[in-house]
């Protein structure tokens, strides 16, 4: 029980960071619904480690709001801090730095970075598949094919999680020929 109230604390601070933020896309969703289903992913394909379900729920809050590594360590513990830095993108380097990092960078992320890597991917190409957005059929697959080159270093470690990915990777791919 103690465990079900340090996740329910980290999705409540992470519903308060995000709370003006929506996600890409017509239907303007709330930022929320993405680490939630990051969340539920991993839970879905039996992960149940109490400090990688609260950092999936962080995972984005170091990169888009104020809240820094520090914050979380204080309320959440070293553990939770360390995986949310592994996955933050330092937003002061142009974009295709950034997706480059990520891909040079996948080899050497920690077990539970790997798992969130992938289910973070998983869930955007996701929802590029189910919601509507702008981005051009080319953009579209242009963040398949990146997500799918950081996915090959993160891979082995949970075959449902990887199962997972490669249908939702195959039914894009597939949709877009
Ligand atoms: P972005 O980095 O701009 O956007 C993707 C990120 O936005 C995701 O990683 C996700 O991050 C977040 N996000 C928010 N809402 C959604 C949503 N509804 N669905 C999915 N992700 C969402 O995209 P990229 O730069 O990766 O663009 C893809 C490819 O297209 C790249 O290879 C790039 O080079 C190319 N490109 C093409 C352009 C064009 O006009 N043709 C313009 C720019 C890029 P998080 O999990 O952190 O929320
Ligand atoms: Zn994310």
């Amino acid at each position: 029980m103690a465990e079900l109230e340090k996740i329910f604390s980290a999705l409540d601070f992470a519903a308060r960071q995000h709370i003006f933020q929506r996600r890409k896309g017509t239907f303007n969703i709330p930022y929320i619904n993405h680490p939630i289903r990051v969340c539920h992913l991993l839970i879905q394909c039996g992960e149940i480690d109490p400090d990688l379900l609260m950092a999936a729920l962080l995972h984005d809050v170091v990169e888009d709001t104020p809240v820094t590594a520090e914050d979380i360590a204080r309320q959440f513990g070293e553990t939770v801090a360390r995986i949310v830095e592994e996955v933050t993108d330092n937003m002061e380097l142009p974009k295709e730095k950034r997706k480059q990092l990520q891909i040079e960078k996948a080899p050497y992320l920690s077990h539970r970075a790997k798992l969130i890597k992938i289910a973070d991917k998983a869930c955007n190409m996701e929802d590029l598949l189910n919601y509507p957005i702008w981005w051009s059929k080319a953009r579209k697959i242009a963040y398949f094919n990146w997500s799918y080159a950081v996915f090959q270093h993160c891979q082995g470690l949970n075959p449902k999680l990887d199962q997972y990915f490669l249908d939702v990777y195959h039914r894009g791919m597939q949709q877009w020929q």
